[in-house]
């Protein structure tokens, strides 16, 4: 179906690799899975309406649907190899607007794809509503993937980056794009949702130091509690340590921000447990990454996450964060 198209997203997003010894074209790709290696796999999909705002940009989806998957691979401390990817366009519009949409889509992807040598070795077109999905496949040594179980007592419990960006920039568009009215810190905001950068490099460093590791899509308090129950323990966060950007502090009141970061979604960011004799010495080696990583409480016995707020008091429960199937 739609060859023209399948060529141009082929032609925009090539990348040699030799493990790749069939790409595009055929029934299956095939595929070398290095020796000694285990597969880690993973798939994202994106429905407008649902993950993405109609009319974002044809860019910044090629960009974001493999982010959110380099992200998942990011949390298993994988490399990154080969993905696939399945496309649902919508039937309006002309061929014109279609070659379009795929030409900036597949630049957006590739965009993100090249730095991290990242094949794309098939996939499939079919029309309907615009739903976007993503597979990848990754590396790992044996034995060596992380995991959200295995978090100890006593761990603190460290993130990558800053939290709460992206949630405050969707809050920005969906208040009708007054993210103009922000200047450079709205700018960096909606940046921040609509690029995310996958935490590759900290997931490959984090392996053989952390303890339990997911990365933070759903927001930090639900994610955080996914780890807990996987590791069966529970964790106390403190508010005031959560990492929170300038642009985000500049634009939005204190309460906010803290809610942005306790249960906005879309940050993509990695949540981890280390033991605390090597809290440091992770720090040190992720600043030196770029992302830099925060500690931001400590794991305990029990189960949930409870949060401190700055003034010492408990938190009253709230939102955890995004669920689909939700009443
Ligand atoms: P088939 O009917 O055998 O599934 P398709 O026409 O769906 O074949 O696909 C032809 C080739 O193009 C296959 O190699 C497939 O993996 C690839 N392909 C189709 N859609 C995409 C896409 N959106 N992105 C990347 N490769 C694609
Ligand atoms: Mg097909």
């Amino acid at each position: 179906m739609e060859f023209r198209l399948i060529d141009r997203i082929r032609e925009r997003t090539a990348q040699g690799r030799d493990d790749v010894r069939l790409g595009i074209g055929d029934d299956a790709a095939l595929l070398a899975v290095p020796e000694g290696q285990e597969l880690a796999v993973a798939i994202d999909t994106m429905v407008e309406g649902v993950h993405f705002l109609r009319g974002t940009a044809p860019a910044d989806l090629g960009w974001k649907s493999l982010a959110v998957n380099l992200s998942d691979l990011a949390a298993m401390g994988a490399t990154p190899a080969w993905a696939l990817l399945a496309l649902t366009l919508p039937r309006d519009g002309s061929a014109a607007e279609r070659s379009h949409f795929i030409d900036d889509f597949a630049d957006g992807f590739a965009q993100l794809a090249q730095p991290h040598r990242l094949a794309l070795v098939g996939g499939d077109t079919t029309s309907g509503p615009l739903v976007i999905s993503v597979a990848v496949h990754g590396f790992v040594p044996p034995g060596k993937a992380l995991r959200r179980a295995g978090a100890k007592l006593g761990d603190v419990v460290m993130v990558t980056g800053t939290l709460g960006d992206a949630a405050a920039g969707l809050h920005l568009l969906q208040r009708g794009g007054q993210e103009d009215r922000h200047g450079a810190q709205g700018a960096y905001l909606v940046e921040r949702l609509h690029r995310p950068a996958p935490r590759i490099a900290a997931g490959l460093a984090l392996r053989d130091r952390a303890s339990a590791c997911l990365d933070v899509s759903d927001g930090l308090l639900a994610d955080l509690n996914h780890l807990c129950e996987a590791s069966g323990v529970g964790a106390e966060i403190e508010s005031a340590l959560l990492p929170r950007s300038p642009a985000l502090l500049a634009l939005f009141d204190e309460a906010s921000a803290r809610d942005f970061a306790l249960s906005g979604g879309d940050d993509y960011e990695l949540c981890f447990t280390v033991p605390a004799s090597r809290a440091a010495e992770v720090q040190a080696d992720l600043a030196r990454l770029g992302c830099g990583a925060t500690r931001i409480g400590r794991i305990v016995e029990g189960e949930g996450v409870r949060v401190r707020g700055e003034d010492g008091r408990w938190l009253e429960p709230m939102r955890q964060g995004w669920d689909h199937f939700a009443a």
